[in-house]
């Protein structure tokens, strides 16, 4: 019998601790592991026997987090890393050489096109970044030396929806892997694997952990790309000389990515989860699904509010009908269309400001997939180092601001919208 997915927020990757009976994952807050024997230590560096070495490499209270996070998006294997940025660096670096490049869509999350466009070509990697609305657009971009597609499943901030059935028959065409980011979404609501995503990365500073806490990332491996197949991949598929000739994919089959990723990527990049952080996602992940759903009605109520209200010009939340992704989203996210939208207020850029400066019970923060709700100007903030067409492709033109809508009651939601509103336009 598999288990459900409420279930599994609460059991996968975790059963009471061996050495104590203790209920709860314990955060293992020590460095090192002592070794059984020379032998034992011999066998664990050749990847012989699996087992703890070293918390730059794995700790039992993140693999926890890495199981269950596993479990939950249908992977084989998990890595944490430090961040969500830390993540996307970490699910390109097995793929990528100097000179490759990743075909992504220009309606990434700002950070992201950021990183995208000017921090990875310090490693000789580059990005085209296409309207992945257009599958022709994808498949024009690709060349010899593409070796991934990316996309959000949900983009943030515009709310655009991938149509990532689509998107993943391109990859197939092209012997790629698909990469999903899949933070505004989360598993609850769509796993990116069952529609032919490769990989799954997350930002689970957001909704994972759900309480503004902790800074990480999650890289998910489907363990169902064969990575032996073009020859374009050898960190994974030939012998790796960072590892000392270990051929990943021949020897670790479905897992290959996920130990590179941990002997290869953790050792060398050191982009690690902590314990603690990961303990605090592992309690959040456990109300995931109780969360998940006071999100998507709330956002839902107040997107519909906004929409009537005449005061805003418009409501880009593809839970509504006036949303062109308002069909994609019943396929792809069909139990709730997230939590994050923009919407324009008339008066533009002065109103917006004006409109974050009198709201009481929203937190102006940069932070998205909070308990709290939250509020955002793109344009004057995480966008601001975009030029105005690179906003406007995102969905963060500066007349538009971004809410994360929390789980308080709608109706306290909706009214302190109103009266910034009303301040905002007067
Ligand atoms: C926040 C975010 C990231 C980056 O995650 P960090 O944990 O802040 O590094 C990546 N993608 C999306 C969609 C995000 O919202």
């Amino acid at each position: 019998m598999t288990l459900g997915f409420n279930t599994l927020a609460i059991h996968a990757g975790a059963e009471p601790d061996p050495a104590t009976g203790a209920r709860q994952v314990p955060i293992y807050q020590t460095t090192a592991y002592v070794f059984r024997d020379a032998d034992h230590a011999a066998k664990l560096f050749n990847l012989q026997e699996v087992g703890y070495i070293y918390s730059r490499l794995t700790n039992p209270t993140v693999a926890a987090l890495a199981n269950r996070v596993a479990a939950l998006e249908g992977g084989a294997g998990a890595v944490c890393c430090s961040s969500g940025h830390a993540a996307q660096i970490m699910a390109l670096f097995p793929l990528m050489q100097p000179g490759t490049n990743v075909v992504a869509s220009n309606k990434l999350y700002g950070g992201t096109i950021q990183q995208f466009n000017n921090t990875i070509r310090k490693f000789g990697w580059s990005a085209k970044l296409v309207d992945f609305d257009d599958p022709k657009a994808i498949a024009a971009a690709i060349d010899d030396n593409t070796r991934a597609l990316f996309c959000e499943t949900i983009c943030n901030p515009g709310g655009a929806v991938s149509d990532l059935d689509a998107i993943a028959r391109v990859a197939n065409q092209h012997g790629l892997p698909l990469i999903v980011d899949n933070t505004t979404a989360t598993p609850f609501l769509c796993r990116p694997i069952e529609h032919g995503a490769t990989l799954v990365v997350h930002s689970a500073t957001k909704y994972l952990t759900g309480n503004g806490t902790v800074t990480g990332g999650v890289v998910v491996d489907s363990g169902k790309f064969d990575w032996s197949a073009s020859g374009n991949f050898p960190s994974l598929a030939a012998p790796e000389p960072a590892y000392h000739g270990l051929n990943f994919h021949a020897a670790l089959g479905a897992m290959a990515f996920t130990f590179h990723s941990i002997a290869v990527g953790l050792r060398d990049l050191g982009m690690t989860m902590n314990p603690q952080g990961a303990h605090y996602t592992l309690m959040g992940i456990e109300t995931l699904p109780l969360r998940m759903e006071r999100h998507v009605q709330n956002a839902q109520a107040v997107a519909e509010w906004l929409e009537a209200d005449p005061r805003v010009d418009f409501v880009t939340y593809p839970g509504l009908k006036s949303s062109p992704y308002h069909n994609l989203a019943k396929m792809i996210v069909p139990g709730g269309a997230g939590a994050l939208f923009t919407f324009a207020v008339k008066g533009g850029y002065d109103a917006c400001v004006k409109l974050v400066d009198h709201l009481k019970l929203f937190s102006h923060v940069a932070n998205l997939g909070d308990t709290r709700s939250l509020v955002i100007h793109s344009a004057s903030t995480t966008h601001r180092q975009l030029s105005d067409e690179q906003r406007a492709a995102a969905g963060a033109s500066s007349n538009v601001v971004r809410l994360s809508i929390g789980i308080e009651d709608v109706r306290d939601i909706i009214a302190d919208l109103d009266q910034a509103l009303t301040a905002a336009t007067a």
